[in-house]
C-alpha cells in the first residue's frame, strides 16, 4: 500500500491498461470514461477513504460488466 497519489497513479494505469480513458472534468476532478462511452466515474487524488481505490475498481468493473451486458443486447 503506497501514498494516496501513488495508489491514484496506480488505479489510473490500471484503468488505462483496461481501455478506460481518464482526463479532467471541467472543474479539474479527473474522470474516467468507459470504452462503451455511456459510463464515467470521477475519482478522488487524495480520498480520505482508505477503501476507496479497491471499492473504486469493484464499481469499475460493474460498470464493465453493464457495458458487456448492454453491447449483447444491441
Ligand atoms: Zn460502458
Amino acid at each position: 500500500m503506497g501514498s494516496g497519489k501513488q495508489q491514484y497513479r496506480e488505479v489510473v494505469a490500471w484503468l488505462r491498461a483496461r481501455s478506460w480513458t481518464v482526463d479532467e472534468d471541467r472543474t479539474g476532478y479527473p474522470r474516467a470514461r468507459c470504452p462503451c462511452g455511456r459510463h464515467q466515474k470521477t475519482i478522488h487524488r487524495t480520498p480520505s477513504n482508505p477503501l476507496y481505490f479497491q471499492q473504486l475498481k469493484n464499481r469499475i468493473r460493474m460498470m464493465e460488466r453493464e457495458c458487456r451486458e448492454k453491447g449483447e443486447r444491441e
